[in-house]
């Protein structure tokens, strides 16, 4: 059986290393010389200023609502994981949903305006598959407004933007690094921010707002990613280069059987190149079905990402057609990276008969 993805095990003798570290040091969580060292490594390696790790992507959000001291309206896209929008309804925010790009599956930058109103404290778009929303045209209409903007960047891993981390964008960008993606930690998540203040503010939040023995600051959750999971962190960054170029090459792979039979994504012009996932658009929901089902009778798992648009999923009703009609049409086939050659083989001959 092959599934959309499949979780990346890195050597095992090495995370044996770092278990042993991890009780010879006798500390497992609270900021810990691994969950240290992770964090420097993976600012670096992304080329941003603050990278807080936390204990997963929707904890990211959650803080990254607080710390920015949202309220009222959030504007967002129904065109993503069920966690973008959630974790607003969860935080008491009300998410209005504005529809998507037909092309970039993305928040389409000229709606935004319309949504906005008096109770609106922010935007909440998502790199849809890693690739990069309309940043300018976002921060000038959320500067006009003054509004805040936080990246859902669950997908952007390691994504470029006219050369530098499409991460620095926006007052904060989170990052996913649960098992299904492409850098993880097991569960984990991370916040990133070039503004000193709310980096500080978020380290804070992260644990409870404890600053200090008898000391706490403010309200706060307890949010931190514990040494196992910086551990198996660690281990995985060591490969990601060659993760990706192994992915990247899976996506050439596929581009080049899928040819003209399918839409792909248009992606933004200045991103680097993606490789999170493997999104194709049908023509009609009917033949994606068809396709999808002939897969499985071969043991191939593609899945409907994202499907149904969130606006159905959470306020019972169609409010944004554009991502509805996407989110029908839309599959994204199995992509990790040792993707097994069968399933290009088996869908080139399924896509000619299409
Ligand atoms: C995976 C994902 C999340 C949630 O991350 P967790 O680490 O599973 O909490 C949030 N947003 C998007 C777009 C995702 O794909």
């Amino acid at each position: 059986m092959i599934q959309v993805t499949k979780t990346y095990l890195p050597n095992k003798d090495k995370y044996k290393a770092y278990v042993d570290r991890i009780f010879e040091s006798g500390q497992l969580t609270n900021a810990g010389s691994l969950v240290q060292e992770l964090e420097l490594r993976l600012a670096e390696h992304l080329g941003v200023k603050h990278l807080i790790c936390v204990a997963s992507g929707s904890l990211a959000l959650q803080v990254a609502y607080k710390a920015l001291g949202l309220e009222g309206e959030v504007i967002t896209s129904p065109f993503s994981f069920a966690a973008t929008t959630s974790t607003l309804l969860w935080e008491g925010l009300t998410p209005k949903f504005c529809d998507i790009n037909p092309q970039t599956f993305n928040l389409a930058p000229e709606l935004i305006e319309s949504h906005i109103t008096d109770k609106t404290s922010a935007i909440v778009p998502v790199h849809v598959f890693g690739n990069p929303c309309d940043v300018e045209q976002i921060q000038a209409i959320a500067d006009k407004h003054k509004l805040k903007v936080i990246y859902d960047a669950a997908h952007a891993f390691g994504v470029t933007y006219k050369d530098r981390s499409v991460l620095q964008h926006g007052d904060i960008s989170t990052l996913s690094f649960h098992s299904t993606k492409i850098f993880h930690t097991i569960e984990g998540g991370a916040i990133i921010t070039s503004s000193n203040e709310v980096a500080a503010k978020v380290r804070l939040m992260i644990n409870f707002g404890i600053s200090g023995p008898n000391k706490t600051e403010g309200l706060g959750i307890n949010a931190k990613m514990n040494e196992f999971e910086a551990a198996m962190g660690l281990c995985v960054l060591d490969d990601i280069a060659k993760i990706s170029q192994n992915r990247s090459n899976h996506v050439a792979e596929y581009t080049e059987v899928i040819g003209d039979k399918l839409t792909f994504q248009k992606t933004n012009a200045f991103s680097s190149k993606l490789f999170s996932y493997m999104p194709v658009l049908f023509d009609t929901e009917a033949e994606l079905l068809q396709v999808k089902q002939a897969l499985e009778v071969e043991g191939i798992f593609a899945r409907r990402y994202f499907y149904p648009s969130l606006d159905v999923v959470y306020s019972k009703g169609v409010l944004c057609p554009v991502s509805n009609a996407i989110s029908q049409r839309v599959l994204c086939f199995p992509l990790m990276a040792d993707l097994p050659k069968i399933v290009l083989e088996i869908l080139g001959k399924l896509l000619q008969k299409v």
